[in-house]
């Protein structure tokens, strides 16, 4: 098979292999990687006994077919998922939650970390120089991140995340790995610390001193692998119904719903996608016809969602060739406030016993609004497990939410974050005076 090459949004870069793009993370014209086309694969090339490991690789394949890792992908899709994404049915007969919380950092972001680093650590080779990968987060990123990479002799991790933003569960977990992890609290918000690293990265003079990469969404290393739990998902359902799988997806950097739309794009059984977006009306704005008119991020209590200016926006754009018409009547976005929110995370609790986290209870808020249907079905994306929001969900809901063994351990730590100016001069004088 002749190897896929990949090219930027903004086509003003030469065409990279899929190794070299993963490890430049952003591609040099400032754009995002893609592949030149989007393969296809037919549901029936899946092994139906096959984990979701075992999914991943045969989804992934055709990505990295030529490439120098392409022999390693079953290893290390076998290295990034080690934990499960079971579906669970819902209280309604026609929907069902896809909990993608599993992982050491329980959010779903450990698989895009834990699958970035199994291709960083075999592309790194014989270069003596410290690597550093920055990473910018909204809450759930960066301890993903930094659980993935700490310990790995050569790499070191810079973690930029919103100081005050992000929950007090969250801020412990980003400042308590140390070692080769460092926290760094921005006095400003997610997209300031997105706009820094971006610029970073895109600085060839500081490239030069300091050799970075990223492991932001805008990564493929993170973004491919998280099309496996989708297509794992949806080809479990195909099986035994024979009808797709409608996907509700929680949205704020428009990765994780970006997977699902490229899965859907390759030829899996996945029919509508919903966005679920907090008060960031970015998107929904955009999909309700108005321009993209990206802006500050304001603070919720779906954190993780703060995003005003989600970066995967030129890859979503891309997919549907710059047609904005069409992309408008393929999918939707709606915006839940913090009062829906809360209002859905009650019902929830009262209704089904069950307590999820803040970011799934937008994805619940849109299935409410739905009417019971008969033969399909809707899976709302469970992104965070509940005990990383205690401080939202404790004091509405009246009970503790019991904390996973892995998220306790980290919890029991101590943690230290240095605090950094939201601007790219301080970024730059700050990894200048660290590295070698
Ligand atoms: C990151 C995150 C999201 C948003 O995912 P995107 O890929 O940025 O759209 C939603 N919920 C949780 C818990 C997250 O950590």
């Amino acid at each position: 098979m002749s190897a896929l090459r990949y090219v930027s949004t903004r086509g003003r870069a030469p065409a990279a292999s899929l190794s070299d793009a993963i490890a430049a993370g952003l591609a040099p014209d400032g754009g995002l990687y893609v592949p030149e086309q989007l393969p296809t694969i037919d549901p029936s090339a899946f092994d139906p006994k096959g984990d979701l490991a075992a999914t991943a690789a045969t989804l992934l394949a055709p990505f990295f077919a030529g490439d120098a890792l392409a022999d390693a992908l079953p290893a290390i899709c076998a290295e990034a998922f080690t934990f499960d994404a079971p579906l669970r049915p819902l209280a309604r007969p026609d929907a069902l939650v896809l909990e993608l919380f599993h992982g050491p950092t329980a959010a779903f972001k450990d698989f895009g970390a834990r699958f970035l680093a199994a291709c960083l650590r075999r592309l790194r080779g014989e270069d003596a120089r410290a690597l550093t990968i920055l990473v910018a987060t909204s809450g759930d990123t960066g301890a993903a991140v930094g659980a993935a990479f700490h310990g790995q002799p050569g790499v070191r991790v810079a973690i930029l995340y919103p100081d005050g933003r992000v929950s007090p569960r969250q801020a412990h977990q980003l400042g308590s790995f140390g070692g080769n992890v460092q926290a760094l609290r921005v006095a400003g918000s997610f997209d300031d610390c997105q706009r820094m690293v971006k610029a970073a990265l895109n600085d060839g003079d500081l490239q030069r001193d300091v050799p970075l990469s990223s492991a932001n969404s805008i990564s493929l290393g993170r973004l491919l692998p998280q099309m496996g739990y989708y297509a794992h998902a949806a080809l479990g359902w195909w099986r035994m119904h024979g009808t797709p799988l409608d996907f509700i997806v929680p949205t704020g950097n428009l990765g994780n719903a970006l997977a699902c739309l490229w899965a859907r794009a390759m030829g899996l059984p996945i029919g509508e996608v919903r966005l679920a977006c907090n008060a960031n009306t970015t998107l929904p704005e955009f999909f309700a016809g108005g321009d993209y008119r990206p802006r500050d991020a304001v603070a919720t209590i779906a954190n993780a969602m703060d995003v005003g200016a989600p970066s995967n926006f030129e890859r979503l754009r891309w997919t549907w060739r710059g047609n904005d018409d069409a992309l408008r009547r393929d999918l939707h976005a709606e915006s839940l406030d913090d009062a829906a929110i809360r209002t859905t995370l009650l019902r929830h609790a009262r209704e089904h016993g069950g307590v999820v986290c803040p970011h799934t209870a937008t994805a619940l808020a849109l299935l409410d609004r739905e009417p019971v249907r008969q033969g399909r079905a809707w899976c709302v994306v469970a992104t965070a497990h509940p005990a990383k929001f205690e401080t939202v969900l404790e004091p509405l809901l009246g009970q503790p939410v019991p904390v996973p063994p892995p998220l306790a351990a980290m919890l029991d730590r101590p943690a230290q974050a240095e605090p950094l100016a939201p601007d790219e001069a301080t970024l730059d004088r700050w990894l200048r005076a660290r590295s070698g």
